[in-house]
């Protein structure tokens, strides 16, 4: 890629392209053998039993939220340093919201400030419901802390884990839900795989796993044990409940089958830009990403690295920029957001994603990164901070 280099970009090559072409010439176009397929791909990949394919990560983590029974009056907990969607999905439910800091190293959930928050809030009668830890970068969480929290206080976990399909933890992969009631993937173009628009619930429970299934559409079904009274006959369907039409197509599920066959080229790829980053960075006046952790791999979605606190992030940002280099930042800390300080928000309420925030900038991360704009990307980026 010449010119403009942007933060992250998704690879599509011809097998892709044939895919969703050989889904268009079919009968199906939705609701038809690809989106099980899919989902089937997404399953044993995490080594998980069941998978729900819906048309974004957002509309995943709201059927999480609903079938883990969040409603008005439940309280979930997540990060601040994540995308809104993190935090909204409580929202669309009726419930509240509330931050807990992150580490200053990896700007992942802080397990001590959560025990700490939990603390507080057992003796409040203020306990979440739902806790939803963001495996930042596609850096895991540290699931075992937190799965023992959930069981000393009683919530539910859903793993966002957007940024990190083909991340593994505890030698196993993001997924397996080992530690957790549900976990959530994106397929924006941006992130690891692809379906364009796309997302998918993973869980090892049945029950959660057809809630949500129904709830993908519109709340109706057509298992006569689901229904009240005898089906009329077998064209019969009953709606039980209030649900969405969250559908995956078939075309975005071809697509995503596709990529999943280089899930892990992509993550070596991604692997082999971050060492190169590491070695040409070193020395320079900035933190890089911490490494992994003995039995974690990340699936490294970003390379965000943080300016020494005398740096002016801005003017570097501006310099890379108009170097042609789509840097960008994540996360604004989510209760910094208007709306989000309209619910009561204030600065200074969380205070190391504040700083977190402030030094941060996302370097371009993606397999088809070649080593010359790699190298360019470096080049500007030294110029600016020395
Ligand atoms: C991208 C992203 C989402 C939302 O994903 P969509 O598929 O675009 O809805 C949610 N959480 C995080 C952390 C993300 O990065």
């Amino acid at each position: 890629m010449s010119g403009f280099i942007p933060y992250g970009h998704q690879q599509i090559l011809a097998e892709d392209v044939e895919a969703v072409v050989r889904v268009l010439r079919s009968d199906f176009l939705t609701q038809g053998p690809v989106v099980p397929a899919f989902e089937s791909a997404i399953a044993s990949h995490c080594g998980v039993a069941h998978a729900v394919a819906v048309n974004s990560a957002t509309s995943a983590l709201h059927i999480a939220c609903l079938a883990l029974g969040v409603g008005p009056g439940d309280r979930v907990w997540t990060s601040p340093i994540t995308f809104v969607a993190s935090a909204n999905c409580a929202l669309y439910c009726g419930a509240t919201v509330d931050f807990v800091d992150v580490a200053p190293d990896t700007g992942n959930l802080c397990v001590a400030q959560l025990e700490q928050r939990l603390v507080q809030a057992q003796r409040a009668g203020q306990l979440p419901k739902v806790v939803i830890p963001v495996h930042l970068c596609g850096r895991s969480c540290d699931m075992k802390a937190i799965r023992a929290l959930s069981q000393r206080f009683g919530f539910s976990i859903i793993e966002d884990a957007s940024h990190a399909i083909g991340a593994h933890y505890d030698d196993q992969p993001v997924g397996n839900c080992r530690y957790s009631d549900i976990t959530v993937f994106s397929f924006h173009p941006v992130k690891i795989i692809t379906t364009a628009e796309g997302g998918v619930a993973v869980t090892a429970d049945p029950a959660i796993a057809e809630r949500m299934a129904r709830l993908r559409s519109h709340g109706i079904t057509r298992d006569p044990a689901m229904m009240t009274g005898e089906p009329d006959g077998p064209w019969y369907y009953q709606q039980v409940e209030l649900g969405f039409n969250y559908r995956m197509t078939e075309m975005q599920a071809a697509l995503g089958l596709s990529q999943m066959d280089r899930l892990e080229t992509f993550i070596a790829a991604r692997h082999r830009i971050s060492r190169r980053y590491d070695e040409l960075l070193a020395g320079l006046p900035l933190e890089r990403p911490p490494n992994d952790v003995s039995g974690s791999r990340s699936a490294l979605h970003l390379y965000p690295v943080r300016l020494n606190r005398d740096q002016d992030r801005r003017r570097v940002f501006e310099t890379l920029r108009s170097g042609q280099i789509g840097v960008n930042v994540h996360y604004i800390p989510v209760y910094l957001q208007p709306f989000y300080a309209k619910q009561g928000f204030e600065p200074g309420y969380c205070p190391s994603a504040e700083a977190y925030y402030r030094r941060t900038i996302s370097l371009p991360m993606f397999p088809g990164l070649s080593d010359d704009d790699q190298t360019r990307v470096i080049d500007i980026l030294k110029g600016a901070v020395t």
